[in-house]
């Protein structure tokens, strides 16, 4: 059984925190559906769950999650990603609230990268579509805001233990209420989580942030929470580990106030990165949506909650 008494704690400071992220709100997305090569999750499927239910809570587990055997190999494996948490809607039988989170797999292992600001919602949506809290395995969390980090308390409250990984930088009274429940991993620089899956390490200051790198079939997936360390940046470290070219940069781009001219430079500098496809949402702003969306045409996803983007060898 969980200790409310260390959940609701790390709820009151996760919901404190959420002030602190300078993510400008935009509103949906207005932009024109695109195609992809990659398979997408349905456009409009009638609800099967009301949009305001809560996750089936899950028995509760008496000693962490174990990981997957890291023997695993990783270039003929199908990688899912779904966006489980976003400001944008895409699947509309999902909730919307500002924040991020996503949910990746790949064979056996699953991962939730940021949990949202709401765990209610977070749970509701992973209802939605399907997705078990007890089969994550691994949470990661990119940065501290609230945004980010909001619903795990509520995650951790359904009795599930996965591993959680954080820049080291997190304050201490956060590592501490999350090593009360489960184990905690803290993250300096860049490291395999799991064969195949890196994290970038931390970069930037104020707030720190950390991306998720998964290798696939089709070389680099880039996982970013909000980009405060600059989208360019963290794309090319991720470029740095492994041999593969970035394929797919996914996630909050955090250019909402960006000029046109600083969104065309970082454009620029994916194209000349090699970044194949974006699919960018959460903290991106319309504009840079627009501008991506324009220069990458059929290589341009359109991304929000319930997204799914399958990558197959
Ligand atoms: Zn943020
Ligand atoms: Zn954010």
């Amino acid at each position: 059984m969980i200790c409310r008494h260390w959940v609701r704690p790390i709820i009151i400071t996760l919901t404190g925190l959420a002030f602190l992220c300078g993510c400008r709100y935009d509103g949906p997305l207005m932009v024109e559906t695109i195609t992809p090569s990659v398979t997408e999750g349905p456009t409009s499927v009638k609800p099967t769950t009301s949009p305001t239910a809560t996750a089936t809570m899950t028995p509760v587990l008496a000693t962490p999650t174990a990981l997957p055997s890291p023997t695993a190999t990783t270039e003929s494996e199908t990688v899912i990603i779904t966006v489980v948490y976003d400001n944008n809607a895409y699947d509309p039988r999902l909730q919307t609230a500002w924040g991020f989170g996503c949910v990746v797999e790949r064979w056996e292992t699953t991962i939730l990268f940021d949990t949202g600001g709401n765990g209610a919602i977070l749970l509701s949506n992973m209802a939605t579509l399907g997705i078990d809290p007890v089969e994550i395995d691994i949470v990661v969390l990119s940065h501290i805001h609230g945004d980010h980090t909001g619903g795990l308390g509520d995650l951790l409250a359904t009795g599930v233990r996965p591993t959680v990984y954080v820049p080291a930088s997190f304050p201490a009274s956060f590592k501490k209420q999350v090593r009360a429940i489960t184990t905690l991993h803290e993250v300096d620089g860049s490291q395999e989580i799991l064969p195949g899956i890196h994290t970038t390490g931390q970069m930037g200051t104020n707030p720190v942030e950390q991306a998720l790198v998964v290798e696939t079939s089709q070389g680099l997936v880039v996982i970013t929470g909000c980009a405060h360390p600059g989208l360019a940046e963290m794309v090319r470290r991720a470029g740095q580990i492994g041999e593969n070219e970035v394929y797919l940069v996914l996630g909050g781009f955090h250019l909402g106030g960006a000029s046109r001219s600083r969104i065309a430079g970082i454009i620029t500098a994916f194209r000349e990165m090699g970044v194949q496809k974006v699919a960018p949402c959460h903290c991106t702003g319309d504009q840079a949506i627009n501008m991506f969306a324009a220069e990458y045409d059929d290589d341009f996803i359109q991304n929000g909650a319930g997204k799914i983007v399958e990558i197959t060898p």
